[in-house]
């Protein structure tokens, strides 16, 4: 077993003087087999009983197991819907502990449910497939709108990289896109900072650093245990960065604006992650063009476009199924999406024509 802290570990807001508030709810995330990491939060002074969020899948991967274990009442999560869990929140009462196991659904839905209630929240990510498992922030739909809400992020994280390892492989090609998106969103928020005098947390950047360092490390390994341990690290230091500064800024920039403009008009949906990264690729070159303080010389589009297939994330646009002229009206309108989120694509707007040739740059396209 191996355990991160974090909690008063963590700089206060005195000790870093970004201005901003920090939170430092998440006190540890524990990386090891289940049945230890679930012995763990036993011995602690977790309050009972405990309310465990699981789906049909999940509940068979490790849902039914958590429950045998904490003694839980189960709960049976629908859909990623605001809805949903609003009604679930409503139907925790009297329970101290809500424990989200699984993917992004569960445990937005568990997380926001947690918050609502006021009991303590626990996740068990049992997909690598984006930063939610350890950040403050949970993203719902109501109809085809996307709605993100600041919640408060777990108390405790428990990964056990086996179950991780067996996810789909297209939800561990996300994870890393995710990630992988934060060699644009960090720069974003350096433009926020820089030209409109944006609050700028180091300490949060540290850990989009990190993470980003971890997953250029284990996209060259073998090791498919510890190459999972690397990305499931990755993905909570950047919901720590999220967490310390109370939003999604330090990882979520035009990239995922482009991704949430595809989430709302995509028939069929591509994973999170993914869609970022394919949208972060025509960012950085955009970012590169326009942008003086882009990064210099550790990573360009080139650069994303490796780790891409690496992680083994569609190159074109073709492979992932979505259609270029959608992709074309997203980089051309996500901007309008958060008007007052700064970023490349509100520095520098972008016409239709203009947009399709970054594509090709690209060559997404
Ligand atoms: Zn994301
Ligand atoms: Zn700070």
């Amino acid at each position: 077993m191996r355990i991160l802290r974090f909690g008063d570990r963590l700089p206060s807001s005195e000790e870093c003087g970004c201005g901003f508030e920090h939170d430092r709810t998440l006190k540890e995330v524990i990386i090891g087999p289940l049945r230890e990491l679930l012995e763990y939060v036993l011995e602690q002074e977790v309050e009972e009983p405990f309310a465990i969020f699981y789906d049909k899948v999940t509940y068979e991967v490790a849902g039914k197991f958590v429950q045998k274990i904490l003694k839980g009442g189960g709960f049976f999560v629908k859909g990623p819907t605001y809805e949903e869990a609003e009604e679930k929140s409503q139907r925790v009462k009297g329970f101290k502990t809500i424990v989200g196991v699984g993917g992004g659904t569960v445990i937005d839905v568990a997380k926001y449910a947690a918050f609502k209630s006021g009991a303590t929240f626990i996740s068990i990510p049992t997909s690598p497939s984006h930063d939610g498992i350890a950040s403050p922030t949970v993203s719902l739909f109501s109809g085809r709108k996307r709605i993100s809400k600041r919640t408060r992020p777990p108390i405790i994280s428990l990964i056990d990289p086996s179950i991780l390892s067996n996810a789909p492989r297209f939800l561990k090609a996300s994870g890393f896109g995710d990630l992988i998106a934060k060699i644009v969103s960090l720069k974003d928020w350096q433009l926020g900072r820089d030209e409109l005098g944006e609050p700028y947390c180091k300490t949060a950047e540290s850990f989009i650093l990190k993470s980003l360092r971890l997953i250029v490390e284990a996209l060259e390994i073998h090791d498919a245990f510890e190459k999972i341990e690397r990305l499931a690290e990755g993905l909570v230091y950047s919901g720590v960065a999220m967490m310390l500064v109370g939003s999604s800024r330090p990882a979520s920039g035009s990239e995922h604006l482009i991704s949430h403009y595809l989430d709302m008009n995509l028939k069929r949906r591509v994973p999170h992650g993914i869609q970022c990264a394919l949208g972060a690729l025509p960012m950085a070159l955009h970012h590169e063009r326009y942008n003086e303080n882009w990064w210099k010389g550790e990573y360009d589009w080139m650069k994303i476009k490796i780790l891409m297939e690496r992680a083994g994330i569609p190159l074109t646009l073709k492979d992932a199924e979505i259609p270029e002229d959608l992709m074309v009206q997203a980089m051309v309108e996500a901007w309008k999406i958060r008007p007052n989120r700064y970023t490349i694509l509100h520095k520098r707007k972008l016409d239709p024509i203009e947009a399709r040739k970054l594509l090709i740059d690209v060559q997404l396209i």
